[in-house]
């Protein structure tokens, strides 16, 4: 948790509800089913929420792994898993994106698992667990498979071959987990699920074939849970193979999720329960009545149609406030909620400043709480309208928050 009193800071503050992100992680591992565990993702600073505060929320609620990019991240958050008392959380973490040269050391001392697929990850680990003096099998690693997104992953087939020699029983190395990852979990009906599925399988032989027997074999994400993919392929080839399956969420876990698609129509998701856990808010810093024809912001691009009151927010596109939610008199922006209603974002967001239109909201006043993110007497501000107007995903919306908006943990 960071300590930062909401008091001391210029207002501009996301709260990210401890009891919302519990209750999505539970729902999450009732829609995976009972035989997949789920894998908890704080990559990227918990997708914008604060990865050293929301991994002791998990690690409490029950997750057992937690998913980062690198190592630096995973030293964080393990960090963040030792509590004030000197209990420390027994949860996994998962390095999702390898590691470098240099990280071997580090990776080994915060006890984080790392995913590997290069030779070059298998030589760094060797080494350091030779200087190390480490019996074998002592440093468990996951090895991912390309199976049709060609990013990260070792091909199956004769690279596959290659790779899964260097798993002898006199290696330090042990060969603990196997995944992949899709590339379009969320298109219900896209033949590459298919052909991606298939060439786990086929990977999977092979492993199975050279000896090797991992304790995990993990694929997909929010959207893989929200389809029922995750819940009913992947425990039939982690049974196969006498090893656990589970699979990987990060989006749903904050609350958010894709729409699944098929064809033309568009189904909700069948994670109805989500609730997004992050709130994002700033506060009135100064009012202003301006004539018509006053100008409004950079470049003067909304002139003001009549007499407008306009309420001035600390917050601009360096806080991650896009610029593509700014308006003109053509073309409408974002909006922010005071006193329940939506007022209109005014010409140019700029760095650390916004104009919002509140001449149809008189009760404003100087220091009234303003939600950029969320929800306030039944309206709600979404990220998938940020997404939208910026031409993006709610993803980018998310890890877009900048770090000087401090996160503060509620309930
Ligand atoms: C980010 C990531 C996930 C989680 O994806 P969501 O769509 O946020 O659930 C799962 N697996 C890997 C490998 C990832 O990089």
């Amino acid at each position: 948790m960071r300590s930062v009193d909401v008091q001391d800071t210029r207002p501009v503050w996301a709260e990210v509800s401890a009891g919302l992100l519990r209750q999505n992680y539970r729902l999450l591992r009732r829609a995976a089913g009972l035989e997949v565990e789920v894998l908890a993702v704080v990559k990227a600073n918990a997708y914008g929420h604060g990865a050293t505060e929301c991994a002791p929320v998990l690690a409490d609620a029950g997750a057992s792994w937690l998913g980062v990019t690198s190592v630096e991240e995973g030293v964080a958050v393990r960090v963040s898993l030792r509590s004030p008392g000197g209990s420390v959380k027994p949860a996994r973490i998962l390095v999702m994106c390898g590691v470098w040269f240099g990280e071997q050391a580090a990776c080994l001392d915060a006890g984080l698992t790392p995913v590997v697929w290069e030779t070059y990850h298998l030589d760094l680990l060797e080494r350091e667990a030779q200087q190390r003096g480490l019996p074998s099998g002592s440093i468990a690693v996951h090895l991912e498979i390309d199976t049709g997104m060609a990013r990260q992953g070792v091909s199956p087939g004769t690279a596959l071959e290659n790779v899964l020699t260097r798993f002898t029983p006199d290696s330090p190395l042990l060969l603990e987990g196997v995944l992949t990852h899709f590339a379009s979990a969320e298109v219900l009906d896209d033949p590459q699920n298919r052909r991606q599925w298939t060439a786990f399988a086929s990977a999977l032989q092979q492993v199975q074939a050279a000896g090797l027997r991992p304790a995990f074999v993990h694929a997909g994400n929010t959207s893989g849970v929200d389809s029922g993919a995750a819940a009913t392929e992947l425990p039939e080839m982690a049974r196969g193979m006498g090893a656990t399956a589970m699979t990987r969420a990060g989006l749903a876990l904050y609350g958010h999720a894709l729409p699944l698609s098929r064809g033309a129509e568009e189904p909700a998701s069948h994670l109805p329960g989500l609730r997004p856990v992050l709130d994002w808010k700033t506060r009135v810093v100064s009012l202003r009545d301006v004539a018509a024809g006053a100008t409004i912001g950079y470049n003067a691009t909304f002139v003001a149609p009549r007499t407008m009151r306009l309420a001035l927010l600390p917050v601009g596109y360096a806080d991650g406030f896009r610029r593509a939610l700014s308006s003109t008199n053509a073309a409408e922006g974002s909006a922010v909620l005071l006193h329940g209603r939506r007022a209109s974002v005014v010409g140019r967001v700029s760095m650390d400043l916004s104009v919002v239109d509140v001449s149809a909201i008189p009760e404003v006043q100087m220091g009234d709480e303003a939600v950029l993110l969320g929800e306030s007497e039944g309206l709600v501000i979404s990220a998938a309208e940020h997404a939208r107007l910026a031409g993006t995903s709610v993803y980018e919306v998310l890890c877009g928050i900048s770090d000087r908006v401090p996160r503060l943990i509620v309930d």
